[in-house]
């Protein structure tokens, strides 16, 4: 039997004491080279009248602007976040271009072996991946190998299979693949074309089911864990933070943050200001010894809460973030409350009759009903009760009224990466 408990026992189990001060420590250095290495942090600072050392703890972080989604703040070029010559620059990754343009991510060395190496493997560690283990990443992350080399497993590369499907699956066979990571939305839809092609998933050696890049429902997670036999696990990241900034682990409540790779903030999306332990809000990230592009109260975007903090029964002493929901611009406004697709699709996920593909349609930025259109089974035939039933639930759950349209199987389209769920007929 495999001993070791923790990738990094050191800093996991480290005490909420030394946690604090290593992070006063780090967020102090943080702030000493974005301000001297670059001139978007230098203005920043001189802006608000702040110097570098007006920063020395976490509670000092609120006396600094947020910085905004770099995806949409065309006003700021590039090279004014870099803090390095262009060749300490090792790789580049890109933000996935979901609300704006898609950014260039650069990494050193350094930054490489914190964040996509140290960072990725302690996360898969803790999900209860282990050397043994064949995984085969299937988002299209390549960035999403460097921990599982770090960590000892074999992968089955991204291109292998030549991202066909079919050939795919052939390879999560014949590789004796045990560790399956996908965006959480299309890995439903894999699973059953495996069953399709005639290939039980309980025959294969699939232990495990990772989802990474967009919130899913639990009802889903549910599903998977239920039909396939095998736990569905939850990281959180972007790649401008990191890709592997939070994991879940075998107490199977949450996410533990890597708190010795910097601060995580919840904040009110439209005061800023933040919020306590336990309130969902929009999450803002301050990261400590990232050389390339240094990022400081940087609002993700995303939509989560900093869960109350309570000692893990894993043994791990970092705090923990709920699963993430969503995005901000992803909320819509409904009879003056705010939803997000996630909400309607928990309640989606509970009907056997539907498939997985549904669009929430909004003729304009304010409704007065929530107006859904999702695709059924090919065997249902009681398509008024299914409505009805549908509606009710959106009723009962979300207290919404709605119009549900029914939709034969193929007839909304399908996309290849993230789900999108909301079709916005306005501009
Ligand atoms: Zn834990």
């Amino acid at each position: 039997m495999y001993k070791k408990r923790f990738w990094n026992e050191d800093v996991e189990t480290m005490s909420v004491d030394d946690l604090c001060n290593l992070q006063r420590k780090r967020l102090q250095e943080a702030i000493e080279w974005a301000h001297e290495k670059t001139s978007y942090y230098r203005d920043l600072f001189d802006r608000s009248g702040l110097k570098p050392e007006d920063i020395s703890s976490p509670g000092d972080l609120v006396k600094i602007p947020f910085t905004s989604d770099i995806e949409t703040a065309d006003d700021v070029p590039l090279r004014d976040r870099i803090a390095v010559p262009a060749e300490k620059i090792r790789m580049y990754h890109s933000t996935s271009g979901t609300v704006g343009a898609v950014v260039p991510i650069p990494f050193t060395q350094k930054d490489m072996e914190a964040f996509l190496q140290e960072g990725e493997a302690r996360a898969r560690w803790t999900m209860g991946v282990r050397p043994w283990d064949v995984v085969q990443v299937l988002t299209r992350f390549d960035c999403c190998s460097l921990g599982y080399r770090e960590l000892g497993s074999a992968s089955v590369l991204m291109s292998a299979g030549r991202y066909n499907t079919d050939h795919q699956i052939h390879l999560t066979q014949e590789a004796g693949v045990t560790v399956i990571e996908h965006m959480p939305s299309f890995l439903l839809s894999y699973f059953e074309r495996m069953e399709e092609l005639g290939i039980k998933v309980g025959s294969t050696k699939l232990r495990m089911a990772s989802g990474v890049g967009e919130g899913w429902a639990e009802s889903y997670k549910k599903k998977v864990e239920s039909r396939f036999g095998m736990p569905f696990m939850t990281l959180y990241g972007a790649v401008e933070i990191s890709p592997f900034f939070a994991s879940e682990c075998e107490a199977r409540n949450g996410m533990h943050i890597n708190a010795d790779q910097g601060i995580l903030e919840v904040v009110d999306p439209e005061t800023g200001k933040p919020l306590p332990e336990g309130e969902e809000g929009e999450i803002v990230v301050t990261l400590f010894q990232r050389e390339a592009m240094p990022l400081i109260r940087y609002r993700v975007g995303d939509m989560g809460s900093i869960m109350p903090y309570e000692p893990c029964p894993c043994g791990r002493t970092s705090p923990k973030i709920s699963y993430v929901k969503g995005r901000v611009s992803q909320r819509i406004n409904i009879s003056g409350r705010n939803i997000l697709p996630i909400d309607v699709e928990e309640i989606v996920a509970r009907f056997d009759e539907l498939e997985n593909e549904f669009r929430i349609v909004c003729e304009k930025p304010e409704m007065d009903i929530l107006r859904l259109r999702v695709e059924y089974k090919d065997d249902v035939k009681a398509l008024k009760d299914l409505k009805e039933k549908i509606e009710e639930a959106l009723f009962d759950e979300l207290g919404l009224s709605s119009e549900v349209d029914l939709a034969p199987r193929g007839s909304l389209e399908r996309v290849t990466f993230k789900a999108q769920r909301v079709e916005r007929l306005y501009s």
